[in-house]
């Protein structure tokens, strides 16, 4: 008999329960940051559904219309969701809920609508929260890789390139560039701090970090909360805006976003990169034209004529979104989504479902209007 053979003797067969109770207590622990928002809780579901233990932050455990949707995001899951509180303005709160995790998956950073009073508002938090997260799983001591939710706003701004220029991942935003927003601010300056954070361990104490940066993030509601990415749906549907702002922005379907989030989680070649996600480019007029077939009918006024320049610098006196968004007015950011199909395996949604879904989701949740003659979306 050879040494194989007996080796394999000596093996002992756990029976299946056994051996899937074993995985259970060995499977690795995620944690997501800012899991109530509204990318996160698509990550959080389908994290759960994939079958991983998750652990969540919030802000307030009391805030039940985030935790409420947070914990029925999944009531089929192997795990229940564990929520912890944890808060980037407090640097400690950020061991005890790294601790035991494998993987982190950092989405939390104020994104506000509006540009704040003061930069530092929105800069500090992003900055010094991510950079709190990144020192508790270095003494964690368990984390082996990071995955950081930056953006395009960390790519695309403050430099002078034109509407050909195709933007990659080797290009950055230039923070003193002119019109560069504070939130643009708060995503170039955390990233680089997490790229330089991570680079500056030594080896054996390095864990390694995977980046995403999506563009303009559209899809279903699964949050109890608004965000700045229903913004323009909503405006659209309840016709808060009689003539359209002429933006163009690259989309990308939130639930591409998350399954990116959990492919550079697992992906060996997503170490050490960022990864643009970006479907297609769109102007706000066809996606007011998409709301305009789908809910027309159902008795919302989907605005589709562009507003004249004149009227949009007028509009800014009183409104600041408008005021934050005059400068990109008229511009294309083209993104290079290589790295997203290839390294990630996305193969993105077609933008119409987005668009739609989304609207309909944000109506059943409360966030649009329900008009007299609205109809659920059929199945
Ligand atoms: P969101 O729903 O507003 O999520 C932001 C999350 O950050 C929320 O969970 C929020 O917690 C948390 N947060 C903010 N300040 C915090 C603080 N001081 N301490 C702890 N948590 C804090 O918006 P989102 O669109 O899902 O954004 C998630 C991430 O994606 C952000 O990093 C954003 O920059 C990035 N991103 C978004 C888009 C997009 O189009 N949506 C595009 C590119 C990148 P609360 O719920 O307690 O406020």
């Amino acid at each position: 008999m050879s040494e194989q053979e007996n080796a394999s003797e000596e093996i002992v067969q756990l029976p299946d329960e056994e051996v899937a109770d074993l995985y259970d207590n060995t499977g690795p622990l995620i944690l997501v940051t800012g899991a109530s928002g509204y990318i996160a809780t698509h990550i959080v579901q389908q994290l759960q559904q994939e079958g991983y233990r998750v652990r969540g932050t919030v802000r307030s455990l009391r805030n039940e219309s985030k935790t409420k949707p947070l914990r029925q995001l999944c009531p089929e899951a192997k795990y229940q969701l564990e929520v912890v509180e944890a808060d980037l303005n407090v640097e400690a709160s950020w061991l005890p809920a790294i601790k035991g995790c494998t993987y982190v998956i950092h989405t939390a950073s104020p994104f506000p609508k509006e540009n704040p009073k003061h930069e530092d508002e929105v800069i500090r938090p992003a900055v010094d929260g991510t950079l709190s997260v990144l020192k508790a799983c270095h003494e964690a001591g368990s984390v082996k890789r990071v995955v950081l939710t930056s953006s395009i706003a960390s790519i695309i701004a403050g430099n002078d390139h034109g509407n050909d220029y195709v933007y990659s991942e080797s290009d950055w935003t230039n923070v003193v560039g002119k019109n560069v927003l504070p939130y643009y601010k708060s995503k170039t300056l955390a990233e680089k701090a997490a790229w330089d954070y991570v680079e500056s361990l030594s080896g054996e104490q390095r864990f390694e970090l995977a980046v995403v940066n999506p563009g303009y993030v559209l899809g279903p509601v699964l949050c109890g909360s608004f965000a700045t990415s229903m913004e323009i749906p909503k405006r659209l549907l309840q016709h808060e805006m009689p003539m359209l702002p002429k933006l163009n922005f690259p989309v990308v379907d939130v639930r591409d976003v998350a399954k990116a989030h959990i492919k550079a989680m697992t992906v060996l070649e997503a170490a050490g990169n960022r990864h643009i996600l970006s479907t297609c480019n769109m102007w706000v007029k066809d996606m007011a034209l998409i709301l305009k077939e789908e809910f027309g009918s159902q008795g919302y006024h989907v605005p589709t004529h562009n507003a004249p320049s004149p009227l949009l610098k007028v509009s800014s006196l009183f409104d600041k979104s408008i005021k934050m968004i005059l400068p990109s007015i008229g511009e294309i950011k083209l993104m290079d989504n290589t790295r997203m199909k290839t390294t990630l395996e996305i193969q993105a949604m077609p933008v119409h479902n987005t668009f739609v879904d989304m609207c309909y989701s944000m109506i059943e949740n409360g966030m649009i209007k329900k008009a007299k003659k609205y109809k659920a979306q059929s199945k």
